[in-house]
């Protein structure tokens, strides 16, 4: 086979499919339309803590508009003493808040042989740890559910879509782009924001293209901010760690936000979300 690199000639490229993809997440009254004009907004915590934790951020963030829920159970910490999630049993808990809100659901996957785990989760989340997963990401291109696949912290956007191709190109269209921050020299955000990559990732690229502005900054009072920027710069989604007590949350506290803080700020996001349509 010919080494094929260049983006333009990937499946996932604009000149292969020039409109914009949508994809349908969930089933029944609860499924939701992503991608091109079908603006959306995935919130909730870090990790999923309690089952009381996750259903209480879940009516929370349902309230304030969201319309996805997020929760990590398998956590791909950088050190392994840090708390490592709560695995198949965080996942019961948040389908559990599913079934209670309607919200359909994403969590991260970190092995294919946890797929069994997965059969009430709506996307599967493919970390920035395992973007270059490649075994993972063909085992996800076997599959058709959804895959929300966020961009490695030294990524160019040619690795990013070369990533994103080994998905589709092995059966399944249905993946989403996530922009959340690079390493670069700077030390005051836990990673640097890359706001040009949206649009140049709308313009590469027909995949539905969100930012999250939690772990790109690390910081909660940068995450407005950015959600803002993100969106007017042409984000066709946002995700947003919300935790109702930041301070004692077992994962990235210091850069969540609280559901009266989401409230606020997803006002303002689709007030500019609606004036770049
Ligand atoms: C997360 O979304 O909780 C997460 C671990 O993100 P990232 O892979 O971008 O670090
Ligand atoms: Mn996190």
């Amino acid at each position: 086979m010919q080494e094929n690199t260049n983006p333009s000639n990937l499946m996932v490229s604009r000149e292969y499919k020039p409109k914009d993809t949508v994809i349908t997440i969930g089933e029944g009254t609860s499924a939701v339309k992503v991608g091109g004009d079908n603006f959306f907004i995935i919130a909730g915590p870090c990790t999923v803590e309690s089952p009381e934790m996750v259903c209480r951020i879940a009516e929370a963030v349902k309230h304030a508009g969201a319309t996805i829920l997020r929760g990590g159970a398998f956590k791909p910490r950088t050190s392994p003493y840090s708390f490592q999630g709560n695995e198949a049993e965080g996942l019961k808990w948040l389908a559990e808040a599913k079934k209670r809100t309607g919200l359909p659901v994403v969590s991260e996957i970190t092995s294919i042989s946890q797929l069994h785990l997965f059969n009430e989760i709506d996307i599967l989340q493919v970390g920035s740890r395992n973007m270059q997963n490649y075994e993972l990401l063909k085992a996800l291109g076997k599959i058709d559910k959804p895959v929300l696949l966020k961009r490695g912290v030294s990524a160019s956007l040619t690795d990013f879509l070369l990533s994103a191709e080994y998905i589709v190109s092995g059966g399944n269209p249905n993946v989403i782009l996530c922009e959340r921050g690079i390493r670069t020299f700077e030390r005051e955000t836990r990673n640097t924001p890359d706001i040009a990559a949206i649009p140049l990732l709308r313009q590469m690229t027909h995949l539905p293209v969100i930012s999250d502005p939690s772990h790109s900054t690390g910081l909660s009072e940068l995450v407005s901010p950015l959600a803002l920027a993100a969106t007017a710069a042409g984000a066709e989604g946002i995700m947003i760690e919300v935790h109702d007590n930041p301070k004692a949350a077992l994962c990235d506290g210091r850069q969540s936000i609280t559901p009266p803080e989401f409230e606020l700020l997803i006002g303002k996001i689709r007030k500019i979300a609606e004036t770049v349509k």
